[in-house]
């Protein structure tokens, strides 16, 4: 079968579409086999933090984000007492061009960059193409899509699987996705109403400790969304309903017992990590690579990260500029990162919010009283401190 002179990459989602934009920008041919008929619209990640906003920057991708988005300069940590501290970005201004958070839904992202591309000769999408397996010899890889029934075999030089948590690359190539799922679901609650009539100083994320029910409060374009963990007593039907929704969000404002509710989302929530990034000529970028709790925004964000990381490699490979042995930094680096920090980081979040860590609140306090604790803090919540590690690990 003849060899195509792309880069496949599986999955169309805000990393395998992040990954063709960068590798297009630098001039390697792309073709993206996505299982879906369209890209995905579920309400899912929301949260754009101030690097990935660089990064989105470098191909055009940043300023229509930014303009079907909310900007969100600051963000804060309250009990059902008030406010435990309030943080703003513009504190780390000399360290990033886009000092903020920026609030929309990862679909947005998506249509962006899948808009763009589409313009462009070198990036080519197959809708309703699964990839189903994969094998692979020292000069390509060898695809078998899944094509509505029908299979079809592609080959071509290199693959990126960025087709989520339940990756059928990760499971073709038989890479172990070591780690744990948390007993508790989460249960995402959007609703119009606008939280700011009814608590004083809120910022557009604010997150709730409370050992009882912990939440947190995050506004997106015309919604604010509301996450909340279920215990595993709660069948996944009850937990749907909109009776259930309605009874969570009734201890959000005392008082306020009846919501406008726009729609819920009810996930699983996972820690795990793939034991490889890379084997061979294939690759694993996100969810594909890697999970995490929503707590700190950073399971999307590590996946673009991870996608920018892999293609600028890529790309210098592709165009003759280093030796293939550059593409292990890609996983030296970004499995380290993932494990030390968003793994980290993530379950330290959780436990803050379940009161979990005795005193959290009155080191909060502090980090947020001196300016260079703060600046430190910043650094380390908007995951400028990871990507600083991975340039460091070499
Ligand atoms: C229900 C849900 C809610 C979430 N909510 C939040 C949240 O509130 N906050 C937050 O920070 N994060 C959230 N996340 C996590 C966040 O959405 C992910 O981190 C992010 O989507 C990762 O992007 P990705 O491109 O790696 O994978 P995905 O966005 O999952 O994209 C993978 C793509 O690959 C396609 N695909 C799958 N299998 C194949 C195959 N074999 N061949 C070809 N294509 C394939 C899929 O159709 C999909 O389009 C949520 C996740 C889920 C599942």
């Amino acid at each position: 079968m003849a060899i195509e002179e792309r880069v496949f990459i599986a999955g169309a989602g805000p990393v395998g579409l992040g990954a063709a934009a960068n590798l297009v920008r630098h001039g390697v041919p792309v073709t993206v086999f996505e299982a879906g008929a369209a890209l995905a619209e579920e309400s899912r990640a929301s949260t754009f933090h101030p690097p990935t906003l660089d990064m989105l920057e470098e191909f055009g991708a940043a300023a229509p984000l930014m303009a079907q988005g909310l900007v969100a300069p600051q963000f804060q940590y309250r009990t059902r007492a008030g406010v435990i501290a309030t943080f703003d970005f513009a504190a780390i201004a000399d360290a990033t061009r886009h000092p903020f958070r920026v609030q929309s839904e990862q679909f947005k992202l998506t249509r962006i960059l899948h808009e763009r591309l589409c313009k462009l000769p070198d990036f080519r999408i197959e809708f309703g193409s699964r990839v189903a397996a994969v094998a692979q010899d020292n000069t390509a890889v060898h695809l078998t899509l899944d094509r509505d029934g029908s299979s079809e075999r592609r080959s071509g030089r290199w693959l990126i699987g960025a087709d989520g948590g339940r990756s059928d690359v990760r499971r073709a190539l038989g890479v172990e996705f070591a780690g744990f799922t948390w007993p508790e679901r989460f249960l995402v609650v959007s609703t119009p109403f606008d939280f700011r009539s009814a608590i004083a100083d809120l910022a557009s994320v604010s997150y709730l400790a409370d050992p009882v029910r912990w939440h947190f409060l995050l506004e997106i374009p015309g919604l604010w969304r509301v996450m909340f963990p279920l215990a595993e007593t709660v069948g996944d039907e009850e937990a749907s309903s909109r009776a259930f929704a309605q009874a969570l969000m009734a201890g959000v404002v005392p008082g306020l017992a009846h919501y406008e509710i726009a729609h819920t989302t009810l996930y699983k929530v996972h820690q795990r990590v793939a034991r490889n990034f890379r084997i061979g000529r294939c690759f694993f970028a996100g969810d594909a690579a890697h999970l995490n709790n929503p707590l700190g925004g950073m399971g999307m964000n590590g996946g673009i990260h991870d996608a920018m990381n892999l293609t600028v490699r890529l790309a210098a490979v592709w165009n003759g500029a280093v030796p293939d042995a550059e593409l292990d930094r890609y996983e030296r680096q970004r499995r380290a990162v993932t494990l030390g920090y968003i793994e980290t980081q993530s379950i330290a979040n959780k436990r803050n919010l379940e009161c979990a860590n005795p005193g959290f609140d009155v080191e909060l306090e502090r980090t947020a009283a001196d300016p260079q604790r703060t600046r430190d803090y910043l650094i380390r919540v908007a995951m400028i401190a990871s990507l600083r590690r991975a340039a460091e690990l070499g």
